[in-house]
């Protein structure tokens, strides 16, 4: 048995996307001996695929755009259930960290005056999302990671080694969290290429991992979004919080098949395009829920206008939060509407130039001719709802990113709370940095007040190592297939707990997780650990079980209908629901559920509100109150 890699760290951030290098940066500025961890390349985590922009109250555009316009925005965006602490630090500070990357090197587009351009999208009041055309992820992936190397060139000046104070491991998966006495002590893991074993000693962890959109069967998201970092906590003993809210994002592409649920960014809508029917109706201006009706236009003409007179005329249907959106092509489809593949029209080509379609979205330009051979600068798109992002995860201090773990702490998709029900395009971009930054603060000042450091003992290790290279020999029971259990997971989640849902549907997907547990204990996958695929689904599908159940369990228990979860059997929203968050939790392998009060918003927070406003969200007493 080859010796077990060892690596000693202050501090681990698991996740190289943009939560996971901002906290990384921070975690290096405060001193700290800092390792990132990530399971893909180094420069390929989800948030290199971000398109639309960042959303972020700098006024360049617009004037009258502010923190507090962007926090009501927020807020009515996740329906009031968002966490109005991380609300009201996210709208303050997004600001600070746009101008920030552009100092790590971003180079945003610009306006004619030579200000960061920004641009209209889905619920929020004014332009706000910094952009670059529609490639913005690459751009900030980019510059962190030109910061991380800036870095490493100030540490070698000092010490004669790169990676002294700051170091990328890639390729290489957690499996588990080493704990000590209830406290992180480090993360076990292993390199995918060779399938060997690492322990990088810790006292903090911060988790960036990301998403869980993998479980589901139609979905824009990578193969790595596969919860690891949402089970990683629950087995830690932390909390997940808001696991019944999924994001569908209304446009995905739905044809062909090979390419069924890559996204179609929401640019295309904020830049003009508009939807329709079989029928050629732009449809939208049926579905302006009551909540919205003095802000979105109940007819083209004005909706039209809006565009070049916003301060006169109310925002098109078509940029409505997402799950309005989403509902409503959902709806249309099922009343026989739809497009030839299941899906609506999703037209600029007959709203803006071709130059201009060229300028502004080249990648859906070159998406659509290479995967769909369609040119839309003269065709529609086919477009349907895709699963995109999970507004559930860690329950965290919204100030530090701390979890109830001691040394344990998320930032990014993997946390929960900051977009409430429904999360608003742009809304996660500068969520990572936000919040990012605040995880790697959190998790340096936490390492620097220690007064000892936990200790990874010799039977977590071999705990870990064996729950690992359990899958191969796991043949006793029946031996079942790692692929085909996730195609069956896939489509149960898709099927059962996916856009619209009911009941009995989600009894049904519960005891089907049940059985699917069940045959996972029996997954069998063949070979050695080099090179193998296989092994690494068995792995992720430990995680996507046990982060699917919170979602079938917490939906079947939230009995109302509010952003990221429609309820055919509930439709309408429950002021009282909006008191409670539902709290998931391990319990000797099983989810368990725990109803808890929300924290009441701040009431100078509630005064950039109107009253009138107010009443369609909260309870009477909390009106009075
Ligand atoms: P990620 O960027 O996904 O990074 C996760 C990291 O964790 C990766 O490095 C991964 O390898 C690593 N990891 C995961 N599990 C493990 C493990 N077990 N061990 C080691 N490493 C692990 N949001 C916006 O605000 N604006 C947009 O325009 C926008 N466009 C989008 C377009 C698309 C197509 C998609 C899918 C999403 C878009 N989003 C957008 C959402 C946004 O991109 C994501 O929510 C965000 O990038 C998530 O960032 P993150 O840092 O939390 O995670």
């Amino acid at each position: 048995m080859p010796e077990l890699e060892r690596h000693s760290f202050d501090v681990l951030v698991i996740g190289a996307g943009g939560a996971g290098l901002r906290a990384a940066i921070e975690a290096r500025e405060h001193g700290m001996r800092t390792a990132v961890l990530c399971k893909s390349l180094f420069g390929k985590a989800h948030t290199v695929m971000a398109e639309g922009g960042i959303a972020a109250a700098m006024g360049n555009v617009n004037s009258n755009d502010n923190w507090q316009v962007h926090f009501r925005d927020t807020m009515r965006g996740g329906k009031f259930l968002n966490n109005w602490r991380m609300a009201e630090l996210h709208a303050k500070e997004a600001p600070d960290r746009v101008w920030e990357l552009e100092t790590y090197g971003a180079l945003f587009d610009r306006t004619k005056d030579g200000r960061i351009s920004q641009r209209n999208f889905g619920g929020h009041e004014y332009p706000r999302l910094a952009h670059v055309g529609d490639r913005t992820g690459l751009e900030l992936i980019r510059s962190l990671q030109q910061k991380v190397v800036s870095l490493q060139q100030d540490d070698h000046a000092e010490t004669g080694d790169y990676e002294s104070r700051l170091k990328v491991f890639q390729e290489f998966t957690v499996t588990d969290l080493v704990l000590d006495d209830g406290k992180v002590a480090g993360a076990f893991g292993y390199w995918r290429e060779s399938g060997r074993f690492v322990l990088f000693e810790a006292p903090a962890v911060v988790l960036a991992t990301g998403g869980i959109g993998k479980s589901f069967k139609v979905t824009s998201n990578s193969w790595e979004y596969t919860g690891d970092g949402h089970a990683l906590a629950l087995r830690a003993g932390a909390s997940l919080i808001n696991m019944e809210f999924v994001q569908f994002h209304p446009t995905g592409m739905v044809w062909p098949p090979s390419v069924k649920g890559i996204l179609v960014t929401e640019s295309v809508r904020g830049d003009g395009g508009v939807l329709r029917n079989s029928d050629g109706k732009r449809f939208m201006f049926d579905y302006i829920p009551e909540v919205f009706k003095d802000k979105y236009a109940d007819n083209e003409a004005e909706a039209d206008r809006w565009y070049a007179d916003p301060g006169s005329n109310r925002r098109p249907p078509e940029l409505l939060p997402r799950d309005e959106v989403a509902r409503a092509i959902n709806s249309e489809v099922k009343a026989g509407r739809g497009s030839e593949h299941g899906g609506v029209f999703l037209d600029v080509s007959t709203r803006l130039p071709a130059e201009e379609i060229m300028r502004r979205l080249p990648s859906m330009h070159h998406q659509f001719k290479e995967l769909a051979d369609v040119d839309i600068t003269a065709q529609p798109m086919e477009v349907g709802p895709t699963c995109h992002y999970v507004m559930g995860g860690v329950q965290v201090d919204p100030d530090t990113g701390a979890s109830s773990v001691p040394g344990l702490f998320a930032a990014g998709e993997v946390s929960g709370g900051m977009h409430g029900s429904n999360r608003l395009g742009g809304n996660s971009l500068s969520d990572l940095l936000v919040f990012g930054r605040r995880a790697g603060a959190g998790a340096s000042d936490y390492v620097t007040g220690l007064p000892a450091r936990p200790v990874c003992s010799d039977e977590a290790v071999a705990e870990a190592e064996r729950t690992a290279v359990a899958p191969f020999s796991g043949a006793d029971g029946g031996g079942e297939n790692p692929y085909t259990l996730h195609m069956e997971l896939q489509q149960a989640m898709n099927d059962l707990v996916g856009i619209i849902r009911k009941a009995e549907e989600m009894d049904q997907a519960i005891k089907r997780l049940e059985e699917l547990k069940r045959r996972a204990a029996t997954l069998v996958v063949e070979g050695h650990r080099q090179f193998n695929p296989g092994w690494h689904l068995a792995l992720d599908l430990r995680n996507m079980l046990v982060v699917s159940e919170c979602v079938a369990r917490a939906a079947l228990l939230r009995t109302e209908s509010r952003g990221g979860h429609t309820r055919d059997d509930y439709p309408g929203m429950d002021a009282d629901w909006r008191r409670k968050l539902l709290v998931c939790r391990l319990s000797d392998s099983s989810v368990e559920v725990a109803e808890e009060p929300q924290i009441p918003i701040r009431t100078d927070l509630l005064a950039l509100f109107e009253h009138s406003e107010l009443q369609k969200y909260l309870t009477a007493d909390e009106l009075e109150g």
